[in-house]
């Protein structure tokens, strides 16, 4: 462990403490200064399968923040995969260095290895700042790589499954708020048309829905205006924008205690990850606003959906009918959260913890 870490960390008893907290298995702490490699996996549960989780390489500003995200990030996973019915766990890894400079064949091979000598403890995939050219490189290293191209026998994007969960799970926060699941004529402003939000574009006009975007970068918008009639409104007016619903598919917190009374939305169903700031906070914000929140780690689980139909060799057909079945978890969660005046997160967050307690206990001898 660095004098760095450990200067920002305290000791090494508070770091074994800030692991315990969030309840992580394993921590891997991975070096290499022949390559420049520092990356941190993080193994947060895997009672119910491997840890699987993608790989991000950020420059992060110091070791703490890298070791806090992966923790965070690899917690979140054990959620989003017991929710969804698969038989994961959570993991995540980040590599600390900018991609653009640090990054290259031999880091990222030796850090393949590394993934590779945990057995498949933890399967890794694509996260920011990896490209399919660099799992590519790890492949070469490891077979526990999931969320490779078609070309690599992978199952490629999997974005527009992201997306059909994401819509799915918008459709259930209809029926509860509205009484009926269709978006014919309700105002849905996408934020951010990247892979998801440009397929939800697509989702959305088909059902008739009046769609408004936007986007911090004019090329994005330009197809999307070309193929659809939507409008758009800048990045700076959407929080305040009159609208039914708001559908996050950018950059996570941006539900936070300046934009919660604002927001004109009666739900917000988005794919980003980690949109609400602070989930003590501002989960129970959103319900004192009367907002409904359709928890982001359920309805965007799409994209992990696909990875997993990668490693269970699954057609495309059965991913999506699971994707589907994010519509019916959706209104259980809030049910669940109305039964229990929790709020919707608490809610989802009990359900996934259920499934892990119940079939980890299946998982004992006889
Ligand atoms: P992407 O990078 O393709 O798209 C994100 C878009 O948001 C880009 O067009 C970007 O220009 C835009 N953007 C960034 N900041 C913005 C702002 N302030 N206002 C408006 N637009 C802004 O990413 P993606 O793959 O479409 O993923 C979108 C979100 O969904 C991310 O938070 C991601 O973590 C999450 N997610 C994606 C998947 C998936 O399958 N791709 C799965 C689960 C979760």
């Amino acid at each position: 462990m660095s004098e760095e870490l450990l200067a920002t960390t305290g000791s090494s008893v508070e770091l074994f403490e800030e692991v315990g907290k969030m309840g992580h298995e394993q921590v891997v702490f991975c070096s290499d200064p022949d390559t420049g490699l520092k990356a941190i996996i993080g193994i947060h549960n895997t009672v119910l399968g491997p840890a699987l989780g993608g790989t991000r390489m950020w420059p992060y500003n110091d070791e703490r923040e890298a070791l806090i995200d992966v923790l965070r990030l690899s917690r979140g996973m054990t959620f989003k995969a017991a929710i969804s019915g698969l038989n994961l766990g959570g993991g995540k890894a980040v590599i600390i260095g900018d991609p653009k400079s640090l990054k290259n064949e031999a880091l990222l091979r030796r850090f393949g290895k590394f993934v590779d000598s945990l057995g498949g403890r933890y399967i890794t995939a694509e996260d920011v700042g990896m490209s399919e050219k660099d799992m590519e490189y790890l492949a070469m290293e490891t077979e526990h790589v999931t969320g490779l191209p078609e070309k690599l026998g992978g199952a490629g994007d999997p974005s527009p499954v992201t997306a059909y969960g994401t819509y799915m799970g918008m459709k259930a926060s209809a029926k509860k708020v509205y009484g009926s699941d269709s978006l014919e004529g309700k105002v849905v402003a996408v934020q951010g048309v990247g892979h998801v939000g440009a397929n939800l574009v697509d989702l959305l006009i088909k059902e008739n829905a009046t769609v408004l975007v936007s986007d911090i970068f004019k090329e994005k918008i330009d197809p999307v205006v070309a193929k659809h009639k939507v409008d758009v409104i800048s990045p700076q007016e959407i929080m305040e924008y009159p609208m039914d619903i708001y559908a996050p598919c950018a950059l996570g917190a941006t539900l936070d205690s300046d934009s919660i009374p604002k927001l004109k939305a009666k739900i917000v169903a988005g794919a980003a990850n980690n949109q609400l700031a602070d989930e003590d906070i501002h989960g129970p914000m959103c319900r004192e606003h009367g907002i409904l929140y359709a928890p982001d780690f359920l309805i965007n689980a799409g994209g992990l959906m696909n990875v997993y139909g990668e490693l269970m060799g699954y057609d495309n057909e059965i991913i999506f009918s699971k994707a589907e079945n994010i519509y019916d978890t959706t209104l259980s969660i809030f049910d669940l959260a109305e039964k229990e005046g929790v709020t919707t997160q608490l809610a989802a967050m009990k359900l996934a913890q259920k499934r892990i307690e119940s079939v980890g206990k299946i998982k004992l001898p006889l």
